[in-house]
């Protein structure tokens, strides 16, 4: 029997001497394959299993099985900018991990197809990579609270956000237990990404393209749901606090 699936390349871990598994997404969700022979220079299959690339496998279902073996591999789109460009790379390599450590769904590989066409186009990277995390927070249930206070409920005098606490701070409640300090400029900016979508993208101010409102919803995801990241250590390296 070939079975056959379109396949994002998210996660590539040697294995034996020239094998590699390849951790993705496929339209049903999280899956892995074991690609024979794939780090050796002959191999046909290597091209099409690039990190970041869009293929289409040929493998044998089975049933109760979420690793398979990859008989064939052709290319659909090798996201090749997204490993060429140091920036690109490291955003999209935090979405990969991300993609693949948040609860398993069908709408994972849409949502993350989505994020690297938006890469690709190499002008906004923060703020695909901020609604992203918008998006995925949603998903799980743990949006931040920026319509008020999350400790007092007051809508007047926001000064800073707390990861902690999950959302926005008064001046008030500030001066009681530690929350960061935002400019109200870029408080505005952290509601407008909380309460976006990469849907609308393109509504999005050309004001929140930092990595610091990456970061502030980075930290809110990993606080709340307990996901650790590998890339984080690349992105907080290359984009260090401002
Ligand atoms: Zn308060």
């Amino acid at each position: 029997m070939n079975d056959e699936t379109t396949f994002l390349v998210l996660r590539q871990t040697d294995y034996k001497e020239n094998d590699l598994i390849l951790g993705g997404l496929s339209p049903e969700g999280q899956v892995s394959f074991v690609g024979k022979a794939l780090k050796k220079t002959t191999s046909k299959n290597a091209y099409a299993c690039q990190l970041f690339s869009e293929c289409v496998i040929q493998y044998d279902r089975k049933p109760d099985k979420d690793i398979y073996l990859m008989k064939t591999a052709s290319l659909v789109n090798g996201h090749r900018p997204l490993r060429e460009d140091l920036d690109l790379q490291i955003v999209a390599s935090v979405i990969a991990e991300l993609s693949l450590k948040v609860q398993n769904g069908t709408d994972l590989f849409e949502m993350t197809k989505k994020a690297f066409q938006e890469l690709e186009k190499k002008e906004r990277p923060f703020t695909v990579l901020s609604l992203y995390l918008s998006d995925l927070l949603k998903r799980e249930g743990n949006q931040p609270m920026v319509d008020a206070c999350v400790r007092c409920g007051n809508t007047k005098g926001i000064v800073a956000f707390s990861v902690e606490d999950g959302g926005f701070v008064c001046a008030d409640c500030a001066k009681l237990k530690y929350a960061k300090p935002f400019e109200t400029e870029d408080l505005k900016m952290i509601r407008i990404l909380v309460k976006g979508s990469m849907e609308n993208l393109e509504k999005i101010p050309v004001e929140a393209e930092k990595a610091k409102f990456a970061r502030l919803l980075l930290d809110h995801l990993i606080y709340h749901t307990g996901i650790r990241l590998i890339s984080r250590n690349f992105f907080d390296t290359w984009y260090p606090e401002d």
